[in-house]
């Protein structure tokens, strides 16, 4: 029996990269998914390819009505909310020479407002169960600060208050919160990344490689059960040692 059976998850992004491998390994686990992203035809085939446990719904993280529906289709469709996964995620990256107001306002707009409303959202189907996990997806941007990442750095940041925070107000029901900082992972939101900027991060880290999506999601899965049952308001990186 996997140490998810019988919960109820939904996660934000779920469409392609990490938030399609926390979706599969949540299925894997037991849980029956749904997978929640603005592109609606990727969260449709990703949810096909998971099987009876899955389904899917086209949701902007960033709308307060969206991210209500989206927790509503996992209370109605399968009876409750267990586990919520805030991974929903964007770049604009450019120096803060040239980096416009409109890209500051976007990445903290998806990032900060969107893990705020899932925070919300969720933490309201999950109060009125008496349990509930809350996995935050932050980065390790948002410790260390990245060059040409003002806007990102400062959203991840952000995300790691939002957590601890939550997590305090949610704790008298039952409902825990952390996060998780990965490093470079092995995504189309890194593969778009000049080779140079790549091989420089490749550099740092002592594991020397960049990591899978399904050793995020392996993590995620730990915050999302039973093994973690003590810890709340927690930050783990998920880096390969990189900037420990
Ligand atoms: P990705 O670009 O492969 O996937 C992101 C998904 O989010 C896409 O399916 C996209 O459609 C969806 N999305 C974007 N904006 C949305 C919105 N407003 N509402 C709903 N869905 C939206 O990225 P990824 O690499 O899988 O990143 C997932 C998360 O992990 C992000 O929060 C990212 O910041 C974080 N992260 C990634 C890395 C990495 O190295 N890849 C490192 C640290 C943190």
């Amino acid at each position: 029996m996997g140490s998810l059976e019988g919960k109820v998850a939904v996660v934000t992004g779920a469409a392609q990269g990490i938030g399609l491998a926390i979706a599969t390994r949540l299925v894997a686990d037991g849980a029956r998914v749904v997978l929640g992203d603005l592109d609606a035809d990727g969260a449709e085939k990703a949810a096909g390819g998971l099987g009876a446990g899955a389904s899917a719904v086209r949701c902007d993280v960033t709308s307060e009505q969206d991210m209500t529906a989206l927790v509503g289709e996992a209370v109605t469709r399968y009876g409750a909310l267990d586990v919520m996964v805030n991974n929903a995620g964007i770049t604009r990256d450019a120096t803060i020479r040239t980096m416009s107001l409109d890209d500051l306002r976007i990445v903290l707009d998806v990032h900060v407002a969107g893990t705020w409303i899932g925070c919300k959202v969720a933490g309201a189907a999950m109060r009125a169960g008496g349990s509930g996990a809350i996995v935050n997806i932050s980065s390790i941007a948002g410790k260390v600060g990245n060059f040409g990442q003002t806007n990102y750095s400062a959203a991840k940041a952000g995300i790691v208050g939002l957590t601890k925070a939550c997590a305090k107000e949610f704790a008298k029901d039952g409902v825990r919160v952390n996060a998780i900082q990965p490093g470079l992972i092995r995504t189309a939101m890194t593969e778009a990344m000049p080779e140079q900027a790549w091989n420089s991060k490749m550099a740092e880290i002592p594991l020397r490689r960049a990591g899978e999506p399904s050793e995020v999601a392996a993590v995620a899965a730990f915050l999302a059960g039973p093994m973690s049952s003590y810890m709340t308001g927690a930050v783990l990186e998920v880096t390969g040692g990189r900037y420990m």
